[in-house]
């Protein structure tokens, strides 16, 4: 039987159910990532990362959900939803799959935007959902020793592995502005719409000419292999 859910019938869900009461929801997002990467970059690591994890910790893979929260964009390209309505949609797909039998939501973000809501899913569904039911949220990028970029050497490797006829590598180019803050100083534009082109000048966080397929092989088995061990302590 598959483990993803939209490729199985009612039947093979209610037979499956008795023992598979895990699934996995990765969310990503639609936004620039440079001239040389796709818009859909986030989505397409989460879904690969998120059919890995499923397929070895026997749960049920959602489909991506690839619209996210991505106003810092702005002007460059980005279908972004408001905060409250990725919250919402988050908060009714949890509550329905816990009414489908599932006990354990995890969802893998792909896209640091949306990591401030993700914690207030819980919050919000907490009167309508039984108390042994769980939601956990994971980010990948915390199981990752290199540092998280944007469109820069980590993302371009992971896309230079996982879906390399959508790299063109002959248009990276690193970010135009010397990004010399601090780390907090950064953190503090909060994602607010429009930091990113202005903090970074052509959208790219890190330099993804030092990219290659290796790197992305090894990124992606650190990632899963340390995804998995959390989850270990989890389930
Ligand atoms: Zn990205």
């Amino acid at each position: 039987m598959s483990i993803h859910i939209n490729e199985i019938s009612d039947l093979e869900f209610r037979i499956a159910v008795n023992r598979i009461q895990t699934a996995i929801l990765p969310i990503g997002s639609l936004e620039q990532h440079g001239e040389h990467l796709p818009i859909s970059t986030d989505s397409l690591i989460i879904d690969y990362i998120s059919t890995k994890i499923a397929c070895e910790i026997q749960a049920f893979k959602l489909p991506v959900l690839s619209y996210g929260i991505s106003y810092e964009h702005t002007p460059m390209f980005n279908l972004s939803l408001q905060s409250s309505t990725l919250l919402s949609a988050l908060s009714d797909i949890s509550c329905s799959l816990l009414e489908q039998g599932m006990k354990n939501i995890i969802i893998l973000n792909g896209h640091h935007g949306n990591s401030g809501i993700l914690p207030y899913i819980s919050q919000n569904i907490a009167e309508k959902i039984s108390r042994d039911s769980n939601i956990y949220i994971l980010n990948y990028w915390q199981f990752m020793s290199d540092r998280f970029d944007h469109a820069g050497k980590v993302e371009t490797s992971l896309l230079l592995a996982i879906a390399p006829d959508l790299v063109h590598m002959e248009k990276a180019k690193a970010n135009t502005k010397h990004l010399k803050k601090s780390k907090i100083a950064y953190a503090a534009f909060g994602n607010s719409p429009g930091s990113f082109p202005r903090l970074t000048g052509n959208g790219v966080w890190g330099d993804p000419t030092e990219a290659n397929a290796e790197k992305g092989f090894a990124l992606l088995e650190e990632i899963i292999s340390n995804t998995r061990s959390v989850l270990f302590e989890l389930l």
